[in-house]
């Protein structure tokens, strides 16, 4: 049975799903923005533009011929027909139906000729509830549609890496909400919008991301008076897991999710990485640990977020970091100095004073 769960009146968009497949019916000067969604919804595995007819044979031939035509056309010069029956009552089988599509298209196209091993396109009928014929088609993401794996709390920079850390665990289901840190004035308000716009591409592919973000100036200050200068990146990371952690718990967030990757830079060494998480309970999601940053590149061109993260504007990270940063952190000293810091008051401050962007 259809079911249709969206309709766009305005624009006479409907969207309707059966058992494996969605159908989008749109008008056609729609086609641009709707190919645009499609190709980032993750939890698909791809979609192509169809030509719908009856199930009756001749009506099918006819739509193969069609779809023949437009690959020649494109300079296509062989084809291949792939043909299934979820309705098993059609009379034709798939076997007959692949037979006689592909004798009535290269018959009726002269130039087009069939290659099963090695086409240059392939045409596909599906006989469903109607016959569905088309060539082509998009691969997407694949992955696990976005809000059925629980949500996490994506610790988001201005770099490279966060958003596609956001980026895979939405594929794996997870609703994601962001928190980013900022030292305005130290850091510019530019550096803000660029943690915004990268929100904004990531979200596109997950429904939308909220972003809370958080003055951390005081706090950087703070380590910055007390803490000695090598510790400085560990100890500004541990209150970020602090912080991020409380906002966390108070969205209902199941885990923080970060763009770390071992030993990328010396505040990612496994000692250090222990030492940035020891004091939150909640589990900490790094989807990029064994990543190289040339696959982390790959990945962030791919989703379009690596141009927006390349701009230069300074993170708050990269603010008084220290020429030679602790290597290899011992917890208990790590903890020792955080706790002369005092950061509670402090970290309240910035948690009950936050921006939120939708
Ligand atoms: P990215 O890792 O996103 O490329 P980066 O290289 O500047 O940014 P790292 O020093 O590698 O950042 O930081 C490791 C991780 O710590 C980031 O991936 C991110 O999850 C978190 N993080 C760093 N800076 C911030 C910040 N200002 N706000 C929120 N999270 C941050
Ligand atoms: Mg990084």
């Amino acid at each position: 049975m259809l079911s249709i769960l969206n309709i766009d009146n305005e624009n006479k968009i409907k969207i309707k799903f059966t058992s494996g497949r969605y159908y989008v019916h749109a008008p056609l000067e729609k086609s641009a923005d709707i190919e645009n969604i499609l190709s980032r919804i993750i939890g698909i595995s791809g979609w192509a533009k169809t030509v719908v007819c009856e199930k009756n044979i001749n009506a099918v031939l006819t739509a193969c011929i069609e779809e023949g035509k437009k690959l020649f056309a494109n300079g296509i010069k062989t084809f291949k027909i792939d043909a299934r029956r979820t309705d098993k009552s059609f009379a034709h089988s798939s076997y007959e139906l692949c037979c006689m599509a592909g004798d009535a298209v290269s018959e009726a196209v002269s130039g087009l000729t069939v290659d099963i091993h090695n086409p240059g396109d392939i045409i596909k009928i599906e006989i469903r509830e109607k016959a569905f014929i088309y060539s082509g088609g998009v691969k997407c993401f694949g992955g696990l549609p976005v809000g059925c794996a629980g949500r996490g709390m994506l610790l988001l920079s201005g770099g490279i890496d966060s958003p596609v850390a956001g980026f895979l665990m939405a594929a794996r289901g997870m609703i994601i909400e962001a928190i980013h840190f900022h030292s305005y004035p130290y850091t510019s308000l530019e550096a803000k919008q660029k943690v915004i716009q990268l929100a904004n591409i990531t979200g596109s592919y997950c429904m939308g991301i909220h972003t809370y973000i958080l003055n951390f100036t005081k706090v950087q200050m703070r380590i910055k008076e007390r803490a000695p200068l090598i510790w400085t990146t560990v100890l500004l990371r541990m209150a970020m897991m602090e912080a991020a952690e409380k906002a966390a718990i108070k969205l209902k967030c199941k885990c923080l999710i970060t763009g770390e990757s071992l030993s990328q830079v010396a505040s990612q060494t496994i000692e250090n990485l222990t030492c940035t998480e020891n004091r939150i309970k909640l589990p900490v999601l790094r989807p990029l640990i064994g990543f190289s940053k040339e696959d982390i590149i790959l990945k962030a061109k791919k989703i379009g977020t690596f141009e927006t993260s390349i701009q230069p504007h300074v993170d708050c990270c990269t603010l008084f970091s220290p020429p030679h940063p602790v290597l290899r952190g011992n917890v208990n000293e790590a903890n020792e100095l955080y706790e002369k810091l005092e950061l509670q008051p402090l970290i309240d401050e910035a948690l009950n004073d936050y921006e939120l962007v939708k």
